[in-house]
């Protein structure tokens, strides 16, 4: 059965026949009736955008284009549009078109990382591999907005091989991401083909996908498409929910299938003024999350790319969004908070601080409600010194293959089986004066 305002859309799609409601729950409809204009958008919902405002959004999307599901579109209070949270991320505004001072093209360096196109490899372990460059809606908050509906960016199948070549033979990579544009974009058997490259890849341990269509398009989670994904596991799914109003009877049952056929879910939430920057509202995110199966894994501060300025919000907020939610509700409904570091330096978490002061054998810590507490630090644990001679060690874990030269970053500096003392910045003048 329709709903009220999904009937409403439906009929002023002017289609030749009436909608039913087994093709407006049929994804592949959902994408031929993607609305891609400002104008469509208004007429759908019927609402009436100003004659000046209407044109700056026709500006603003030639540089950033525009799409929405039928679905997604029917989500919209009409009555409220301004604000909507749906609308919002869905249907541009014109501060798209204000490029901040601060504002980059590509501010996590995605590009420069890439050994190959389809791949970024930033971190030691884990890679990127960029399936699809197209999504069913197109966030107005997309990190990667430079590249959405930019033709030169879909990456064909010898792209595609490309990457799985370069993760074929870098065996350090046990950990690979499935990200784009929306790889559930992707017909079944592509998706698969995909998958079943990757399973062969001994070193490869586990595979991630992220996707927004359980929340923009959540009938494109079909059980033809969860039959294929079973097959491939361990498989985990991080979705992107950001507000309470994105669940639906839909939605819902599109996490239910993913939860029943045991793949791990997470969420990913960005931070986004006038949508969902108030504890209150993620609480109530974070609570709907979990009642889904659904583990809240990151909530990201708005990156610097261009167009997002008028979605950013202080750090500030979001730490103080933490702190309403550790200790005043159950922990695996808390987020890690992230900063993507401009410049490629990846996602550093920022927190409330909890530890205030320590001694050489005290820590004093306070809690949500503020009180102030210690703990005692044991007076006999004996320190081991790690020499890695790991075969020796009372410990169980065996050598196998762990390297000796593998510490790294801030890691590098507490391990005692490393000797390096300091990490000194590239163009440190006094340093350079020291080797010359
Ligand atoms: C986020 C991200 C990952 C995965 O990071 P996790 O913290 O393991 O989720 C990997 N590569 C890149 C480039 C990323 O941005």
């Amino acid at each position: 059965m329709f709903n009220d305002q999904q009937q409403n859309i439906a009929q002023r799609m002017n289609t030749r026949n009436d909608v039913s409601i087994e093709e407006w729950k049929d994804w592949k409809w959902q994408i031929r009736h993607q609305i891609k204009d400002v104008e469509r958008v208004a007429q759908l919902l019927d609402i009436t955008f100003p004659p000046d405002m209407l044109s700056r959004l026709k500006e603003t999307t030639e540089k950033f284009p525009l799409s929405i599901t039928p679905y997604y579109l029917s989500l919209i209070d009409t009555d409220e549009w301004q604000n909507d949270p749906v609308f919002l991320q869905s249907v541009p505004s014109p501060s798209e078109l204000i490029i901040d001072k601060w504002d980059i093209e590509d501010p996590l360096d995605e590009d420069k990382d890439q050994p190959v196109s389809a791949v970024t490899h930033r971190y030691p372990d884990r890679v990127l591999l960029l399936v699809s460059n197209v999504c069913s809606m197109y966030c107005r908050h997309c990190t990667r907005k430079r590249k959405v509906g930019d033709h030169d960016y879909i990456p064909d199948r010898s792209t595609i091989e490309e990457g799985l070549d370069y993760i074929r033979k870098t065996p350090v990579v046990r950990d690979v991401l499935l990200s784009g544009g929306d790889p559930f974009m992707l017909p079944d058997d592509y998706l698969d083909w995909i998958l079943t490259e990757l399973d062969a890849i001994k070193h490869v341990e586990v595979v991630r996908i992220g996707t927004r269509t359980p929340v923009v398009l959540p009938y494109r989670i079909t059980s033809d498409l969860v039959a294929m994904l079973k097959k491939h596991q361990p498989l985990w799914i991080n979705t992107h929910f950001n507000h309470p109003r994105e669940f639906t009877e839909s939605s819902c049952e599109s996490l239910r299938m993913l939860a029943d056929a045991g793949f791990p879910l997470g969420n990913q939430t960005v931070l986004l003024a006038g949508v969902n920057d108030c504890p209150r509202i993620m609480r109530t995110l974070m609570h709907k999350l979990v009642m889904n199966r659904v583990r809240p894994y990151y909530l990201y501060q708005c990156d610097l790319s261009e167009g997002l300025s008028h979605f950013r919000t202080p750090v500030g907020k979001g730490i103080e969004i933490i702190e309403s939610l550790i200790g005043h509700t159950s922990g695996f409904c808390v987020p890690t908070y992230v900063i993507d570091a401009p410049g490629g330096g990846g996602k550093i978490p920022v927190m409330p601080q909890y530890l205030i002061s320590w001694s050489t054998n005290k820590v004093i810590l306070r809690n949500y409600e503020g009180l102030i507490t210690t703990y005692q630090e044991p007076d006999s644990y004996e320190a081991i010194v790690c020499d890695r001679k790991c075969g020796e060690c009372a410990l169980q874990l065996k050598l196998e293959g762990a390297r000796e030269d593998n510490a790294v970053g801030i890691h590098k500096l507490l391990v005692d089986f490393d000797e390096t003392i300091a990490l000194v910045p590239e163009n440190n003048e006094r340093h350079d004066r020291r080797n010359t």
